[in-house]
């Protein structure tokens, strides 16, 4: 395809605006999928993206659009992953594309992740297009909202086109859009094979599929690609693109997005932002910019039944084929018996991924308290990097630690603004910056990763009754008194609930810790001791009476029936439990122990 008939772009919005929705109506108006194969959400092809409504890989989708200038243009959607956890991947895919839709709800306005997805729009160089998407609710308000885009983006808003993605009122208007105001790709055709690897997944037919942004030269079927990041060269077997079906083609040109497979086993050997030559004749100019994505939050996930261990091995191990970002190694606690230390992005991968393990393997997993990497700076001069609180050496050989902090903004409308800030005063945070945007706060805090990774975000849904958004990125280490608090449960440590916290909250941290797993602990016939402690020093303690009697006891004998169902709901409980000593510790407990409220 010409150059010059080609646009790319990409659509940004806050989770909930209509992203996903838009994508499809620009689908269907351009008849791109015949009407009885629509379905909503076209592009959320994974079942768990489906189900909470996300998008986790980047989805692409080749459009051809006779405009009303009557040239046919192809358009090429990039559909990017809308959440932090995925930021790397989001910034990636657009520098693959040369423009953005900036979609903002018209009846809420501009919210955290609006934010932080446009400006990755405008660190890529992209030409923007504002779209007031759902002006078919009563509660819309565009004027507003547009002046709060220019007010808090500081683009020209005043063209905005006003759309309803539900009932498709502006979606002709959003096509012509991308047409005229979005500049066409550039790129050389005759110069050696230069192509951006957007992403890439594994494919049960096909192997490997890798999604490419060609800059400049010719892909064809039958080339031997060379990948520059490891000189890696396998010979091409497929290209296509999507519609968004796949749909083989002959060749993929300057400016054009498609994919290719090449026989490549595992997408661990392809990585995302690497570029892609001929293997003779190639480019010796790597795209700038390559760096790998890196798991920040760290867990053990261990099998609840001890005999699925090399099940979860197999489980873990298929999942990472697919799954470049995700780190696993084994590891052994005492309490849990065999497992994996498990790497990931955030904590919505780490759900995403758990979940993937107990519905499509079927396993019962125990996932132990959620850790950041510090840095753990030894007397003798080493570093090292600690994933796992269980493995913190001895503290006479440490002189310091540091961890990960973060710079979290955060939108939300004023009456919440006080509780707010007390959760980010809670949780150890520094503010930066509090400034407003049109009619809501925007706070910018500096926290630490760990107190922001487990349910920090639960917490400012919960105190702003839903109506904060919140984005993060990482900023760097710093020094700070870390300590190592042990929980031990009948005088035995359990080294899965172990974590780091700091020294000034570690006996409030504590104290909440064992009153919660007094209520977790189902009582036993006798009773238990729960305790916290920092070295030898216990700093909280809680004891678990013993249980008084039979649960059936008050079934008053005759219901037979009744007394069973009770024994079974008891079983049932049982199983999902695991023994420590001589103690039975459920399931939930390791997760919800950590909870703070
Ligand atoms: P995404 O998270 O940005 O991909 O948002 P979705 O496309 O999933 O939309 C979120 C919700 O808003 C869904 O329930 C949609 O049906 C709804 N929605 C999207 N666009 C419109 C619109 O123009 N009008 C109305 N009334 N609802 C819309
Ligand atoms: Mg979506």
């Amino acid at each position: 395809t010409e150059l010059s008939k080609i646009r790319n772009f990409s659509i940004v919005a806050h989770i909930d605006h209509g992203k996903s929705t838009l994508a499809d109506r620009l689908i269907q108006e351009t008849n791109t999928v015949a009407d009885r194969d629509m379905k909503e959400q076209l592009l959320d092809s994974m079942d768990i993206e489906r189900e909470r409504g996300i998008t986790i890989k980047a989805n692409t989708v080749r459009i051809d659009y006779t405009a009303d200038d009557g040239q046919d243009y192809v358009l090429n959607l990039i559909d990017t992953p809308g959440h932090v956890d995925f930021a790397y991947e989001v910034s990636r895919s657009m520098r693959a594309v040369e423009g953005s839709l900036l979609v903002v709800d018209s009846t809420q306005g501009v919210e955290a992740q609006t934010l932080a997805n446009v400006y990755q729009a405008i660190d890529a160089d992209h030409e923007i297009v504002p779209v007031l998407n759902k002006i078919d609710l009563p509660a819309t308000d565009c004027d507003r909202v547009a002046e709060q885009i220019e007010d808090v983006i500081g683009i020209d808003a005043s063209g905005a086109i006003r759309v309803s993605a539900k009932t498709g009122v502006g979606i002709r208007e959003t096509l012509e859009a991308v047409v005229n105001e979005l500049p066409a790709p550039e790129g050389n055709r005759d110069a050696p094979l230069k192509a951006m690897l957007v992403d890439s997944w594994y494919d049960a037919y096909l192997g490997v599929i890798v999604l490419v942004r060609i800059v400049d030269g010719v892909l064809k079927k039958g080339d031997k690609i060379k990948m520059m990041s490891n000189g890696s060269t396998h010979p091409v077997d497929r290209i296509g693109v999507f519609r968004p079906e796949m749909a083989a083609i002959d060749e993929l040109g300057p400016g054009e997005i498609g994919f290719l497979t090449a026989s490549i086993k595992q997408v661990r050997d392809t990585r995302v932002g690497d570029t892609i030559t001929h293997e003779k004749h190639g480019t010796t100019e790597a795209l700038p910019g390559f760096k790998p994505s890196q798991p920040v939050v760290f867990c053990g996930l261990f099998p609840v039944d001890n005999a699925e261990f090399e099940d979860l091995r197999d489980a873990i191990s298929k999942l990472a084929l697919n799954d470049a970002s995700f780190s696993y190694e084994m590891e052994t606690s005492a309490a849990l018996g065999f497992g994996f230390r498990c790497g990931f992005l955030g904590l919505l991968h780490l759900e995403v991924i758990r979940d993937r393990i107990e519905r499509e393997y079927n396993i019962e997993l125990i996932t132990t308290a959620p850790s950041v990497i510090y840095h753990v700076h030894m007397r003798d001069g080493e570093m090292i990097q600690l994933h796992n609180p269980a493995d913190m050496p001895d503290l006479t050989l440490v002189d310091h630690l540091e961890e990960p902090r973060i710079k979290a903004t955060i939108l939300v409308p004023d009456d919440y603004l006080g509780d707010v800030l007390k959760l980010c005063q809670d949780r150890r945070g520094i503010q930066m910056d509090l400034t407003y945007a049109g009619s809501r706060a925007m706070v910018v805090y500096d926290l630490p990763l760990n107190e922001v990774v487990f349910d920090f975000y639960d917490r400012l849904k919960s105190v702003t009754k839903g109506y904060a958004s919140f984005d993060y990125q990482m900023t760097g280490y710093r020094e700070d008194r870390l300590v190592k608090m042990s929980i031990l449960v009948n005088d035995e440590p359990v080294d899965a609930l172990s974590t780091m916290v700091h020294h000034d909250r570690a006996e409030q941290r504590g104290r909440a810790m064992v009153e919660k797993l007094k209520d977790l602990i189902p009582r036993h016939m006798f009773k238990i001791p729960i305790q916290a402690a920092i070295g030898g020093r216990i700093i909280a303690r809680e004891t678990l009476a013993a249980m008084r009697k039979d649960v059936t006891a008050k079934c008053y004998g005759g219901d037979a029936t009744r007394k069973r169902k009770l024994l079974d709901k008891q079983k049932a409980g049982k199983k999902k439990m695991r023994q420590f000593g001589k103690v039975d510790i459920p399931q939930e407990a390791f997760i919800n122990a950590l909870k703070m409220d």
